[in-house]
């Protein structure tokens, strides 16, 4: 094209000026691209996720948060607008029934908006996407939307630990018309449509892996939609079954010959038999049990086929609304575990904000940094650059050695009130456990608060003496009140500061474009609040 351009021209003075011109306007647009990529390093993003009770439910209270997010140039305020019971914090008109109790009367979404704008701080509203509680509006409304097991029952079955009930109901991902098209996707497209927010945040995008990765969904929809997803038989001629030729020696290799892969008697199958068949069956009689690959597979798609209509609804509006997600660590075991194969999301979400937290890594801390750095990187190299990835840190999670003393403690008080008074043996074991776990934090809490350190050692004292036997309900109530109020305010220091700028400091070196803070009511229980002003200074 260009040499026709040039045939035309007449003169050869023209030729050269016009060569002259190309050859400024490439030199220009290459040293533009060069000079915001390499000569300028882009700034980094700071983002923090919020939950409203550490807003404040008064202007006054959210505007010194937001002066407080400032002085620590936090960019993005991540506030949870749709927590993990369902209740949602902005004034619903049509959800009115899921609005959080004393967020009725006040409109706490819009005035945060306001003060944080005026700052030119950002606001991503961030909702919980398929985790419900038991007694929340769309549960209670709904509750043939919930995810059953193979037992026909929902997640507030499962148990957390050995004993802990799970308080939670998920929502089944796939269903239509159901909880995605009815509830989810209509109150994202109420917060962006009525609220000035600048993004909205995905979390708990996933199948309930944490405490069930194999047991979810085998509702009634799904049971009929996963052969239907993977076409493991035909809907023409549904009862005909073909005899598979095995003309190949290795079993598995004859699985092209044909797919009518579902048992004969599927129909008769409870739900039980069926569960049974698709994590346990095999696609090739007399082959591997590998029928789960399908399960595997249905989940992801449910999960990404729900990313994408939420972003083609948000991206239908009037404005530009970004979508942020936050998300498990590694894109690849979670595709396996949770449904969440997030790097292949990368056309719907704008912003990544993985969960690298050190709750998810079991070794030592210095092992976590090396791994915090090198699982970022990673990050990186998952979504091809193509998206920002902002290391998420959790605050609390960096101080497992100094707060599993504190915990421990206070599930041995809970213990030892509960047995008999006369079973000195297992009283005795108690009190020396509270012991070895006091010696473990003393050294270091006499440090940063001599004072507290006495009171508390008195109070241990009065409980381990003896074996045990100065364990009264009285001593006990004391002891777990200051626990209590120690842990929900600690002293400055009690949390080293120099952990959280390690930690902040070991995401920079895989270069993310931002990192992202859990959460704001932690940073001030925890006195970490100068730390992230000095960790942010631009
Ligand atoms: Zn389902």
């Amino acid at each position: 094209m260009i040499l026709c351009v040039l045939r035309k021209l007449k003169s050869r003075k023209t030729i050269i000026n016009v060569v002259m011109l190309l050859l400024l306007v490439t030199t220009m647009h290459f040293s533009s691209t060069r000079h915001a990529s390499a000569d300028q390093p882009k700034k980094e993003m700071h983002a923090l996720w919020a939950h409203p009770p550490a807003v404040g439910t008064t202007p006054e209270a959210i505007r010194k948060f937001v002066d407080q997010c400032k002085r620590a140039n936090i960019d993005t305020i991540v506030i949870l607008v749709k927590g993990a019971q369902g209740e949602i914090y902005w004034q619903s008109k049509r959800f009115p029934q899921a609005i959080a109790k004393g967020y009725e009367g006040f409109d706490f979404l819009g005035t945060l908006v306001k003060e944080a704008h005026a700052q030119g701080i950002r606001i991503d509203a961030w909702l919980c996407d398929f985790i419900e509680g038991p007694n929340g509006a769309a549960y209670r409304e709904h509750p043939e939307w919930a995810q059953l097991n193979p037992d026909g029952t929902t997640t507030a079955s499962e148990k957390l630990g050995q004993t802990r009930p799970y308080d939670y109901v998920w929502m089944c991902p796939a269903r239509r018309p159901g909880y995605v098209d009815q509830w989810l996707i209509p109150m994202f497209e109420e917060v962006a449509t009525n609220y000035q927010v600048d993004s909205v945040h995905h979390d708990y995008v996933r199948y309930p892996g944490d405490v069930a990765p194999d047991s979810y969904c085998f509702c009634d929809y799904c049971l009929a939609h996963i052969p239907q997803h993977a076409m493991l038989s035909y809907k023409t001629r549904p009862e005909e079954r073909y005899r598979v030729k095995f003309a190949q020696p290795r079993i598995e290799a004859n699985w092209w010959s044909d797919p009518t892969m579902l048992p004969g008697d599927w129909d008769k199958m409870d739900r039980r038999e069926k569960a049974d068949f698709i994590l346990n069956g095999r696609t090739v009689p007399g082959g591997p049990p590998d029928m789960r690959y399908f399960f595997y597979e249905y989940r992801q798609h449910q999960i990404k086929r729900y990313v994408e209509e939420l972003a083609s609804h948000i991206r239908r509006l009037d404005r530009k609304v970004e979508i942020s997600a936050a998300v498990f660590k590694n894109p690849i075991l979670s595709s396996r575990f949770i449904g969440q194969h997030w790097n292949e999301w990368t056309p719907w979400i704008d912003i990544y904000m993985p969960m690298t937290y050190r709750s998810h890594f079991a070794g030592s801390f210095e092992s976590y940094l090396d791994h915090l750095s090198e699982t970022t990187a990673r990050q990186i190299e998952w979504v091809n650059h193509e998206r920002p990835i902002y290391a998420g840190i959790a605050t609390t999670y960096l101080y497992r050695e100094e707060l599993t003393p504190i915990d421990d403690i206070r599930e041995r008080i809970n213990e030892m009130k509960n047995l008999p008074a006369d079973d000195s043996k297992r009283r005795a074991e108690k009190a020396r456990a509270i012991g070895e776990s006091y010696a473990l934090m003393k050294s270091h809490l006499a440090e940063v608060a001599p004072d507290a350190e006495k009171e508390l050692g008195a109070l241990i004292q009065a409980v381990t003496t003896n074996e045990g036997r100065g364990a009264t309900p009285a001593t006990l109530d004391s002891l777990a009140a200051r626990m209590s109020k120690l842990r929900g305010d600690l002293p400055p220091g009690y949390f080293q500061p120099e952990k959280l700028t390690r930690a902040i400091e070991a995401a920079r070196k895989a270069h993310p474009e931002g990192v992202a803070i859990f959460a704001a009511g932690n940073l001030a229980i925890e006195k970490l609040w100068p730390t992230l002003e000095t960790a942010f200074k631009r």
